[in-house]
């Protein structure tokens, strides 16, 4: 399995300033929608079923904007464990992460089986394991 490595940083740090942007774009113009409201001055004429389209479009935009906010901090605390030097190990039981994971997400907090771990809810269990695993290794 290939690691991160330090030398990686300046890679990893494009990854998530990259990405970081990208969620930024996402979250401007909602941002903007939700204070000065879409097509302020023809809001005079807007029929009912103009209206409806309005309401759903609202709420796909919320979604989106939920999503992209949460993986917004995911980021932002992925690149603060960049510049600490924890980045590329899991939060959870320290092993390194695999490096094709970090690629693909780079964001990311956990290794493999500990994400796996905290999607059916078993977090204190893994961290047990975790922690044996550790004491009995050379
Ligand atoms: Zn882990």
């Amino acid at each position: 399995m290939d690691t991160y490595s330090r030398t990686l940083a300046p890679r990893f740090a494009q990854l998530l300033a990259q990405r970081e942007s990208e969620l930024r774009a996402i979250l401007r113009p909602i941002g903007e929608v939700a204070v000065q409201g879409p097509g302020a001055q023809e809001r005079e004429v807007l029929d009912f079923k103009d209206m409806a389209v309005e309401e759903t479009q609202s709420v796909v935009d919320e979604a989106k904007a939920d999503h992209a906010l949460e993986e917004l901090e995911l980021v932002l605390a992925a690149r603060r464990r960049l510049a600490d030097q924890s980045y590329g190990e899991c939060l959870d039981c320290g092993e390194p992460i695999d490096l094709r994971r970090l690629v693909a997400m780079p964001a990311t907090r956990f290794c493999t089986a500990c994400q796996d771990v905290h999607e059916h809810g078993r977090a204190i269990e893994a961290r047990r394991f975790a922690n044996h695993a550790g004491k009995s290794r050379p």
